[in-house]
């Protein structure tokens, strides 16, 4: 997971403020759950903005950072819009941030694999999808007219910088908690981690066999200053580049070369 900046005002799409307003209006006046329902499935503007938020990433997964090159991509609503589960259970009494639905703050590039859910071979269930739990259900935020801002989240925002840093990067290819066991902080990436399958669908062993390539190289090139070799660890670590905060991390284990030290 990359910090994805969104600089303001952000350089939204022609027309999308318009079309926000109108949507955001038009549902707040709906009465029930499945009114709203029927709208926003009806109504899937957000996928106006996908260019968009792909372009903030320099089109890779805001979760992942993979880059989906074979399925589109997904836009994901941080704050589900229609109902919330916790932990797989439906959290009884609230039907969503629906009033968010049209928010452009509250969307993330997703790839299918961390948005939907799907079993792994062991039959855990992965995948976002409804999941939304916050740290303290006392503080939920259950209207329009009241703030989210007391409610922390337990899945990690790709859109807080602090948050991405609660990942840390094996060179075997798997993603970790980087605080200690027992913190709310290893809770949230444990969380995450395992939610959106960062370590599943073969995805540490693609990422290992791809190090090894660069490993190699390293170790060729020892102390000496290799041009083409630099160019080839510069495009690794580049923000556009797939699983670039593991390559970084990775490439980091040879920090003792001074040149190496340099790049990072
Ligand atoms: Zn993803």
């Amino acid at each position: 997971m990359r910090f994805v900046f969104i600089p303001l005002p952000p350089n939204l799409p022609k027309k999308w403020n318009k079309i926000s307003t109108a949507r955001i209006s038009a549902v707040g006046a709906l009465v029930n759950q499945q009114e709203r329902s029927k709208y926003l499935k009806k109504n899937g503007s957000w996928g106006r903005l996908k260019e968009w938020l792909s372009n903030a990433s320099g089109h890779k997964c805001w979760y992942c950072e993979a880059k989906s090159n074979r399925a589109p991509f997904d836009i994901d609503h941080f704050r589900p819009k229609l109902g919330i589960t916790v932990d797989g259970v439906e959290l009884a009494g609230h039907t969503g941030y629906y009033w968010l639905a049209y928010e452009w703050p509250n969307f993330r590039l997703s790839c299918q694999r961390c948005n939907r859910p799907e079993k792994d071979e062991l039959t855990i269930l992965h995948g976002k999808a409804n999941e939304f739990p916050i740290q303290n259900e006392a503080t939920r935020c259950t209207a329009p007219a009241i703030s989210f801002a007391a409610e922390t989240p337990r899945l990690l925002d790709p859109c807080i910088e602090a948050d991405c840093a609660l990942l840390a990067h094996g060179i075997d290819g798997e993603v970790k908690p980087a605080a200690p066991v027992g913190t709310w902080e290893y809770e949230r990436a444990r969380y995450t981690i395992d939610q959106l399958g960062f370590n599943e669908w073969n995805t540490p062993e693609s990422r290992r066999g791809r190090w090894q390539t660069l490993a190699t190289l390293l170790t060729l090139v020892g102390n000496t200053v290799n041009q083409a070799v630099i160019d080839e660890l510069n495009k690794h670590i580049s923000y556009d580049y797939e699983y670039s905060s593991f390559f970084r991390s990775a490439i980091g284990t040879h920090r003792d070369k001074a040149w190496v030290e340099a790049l990072l």
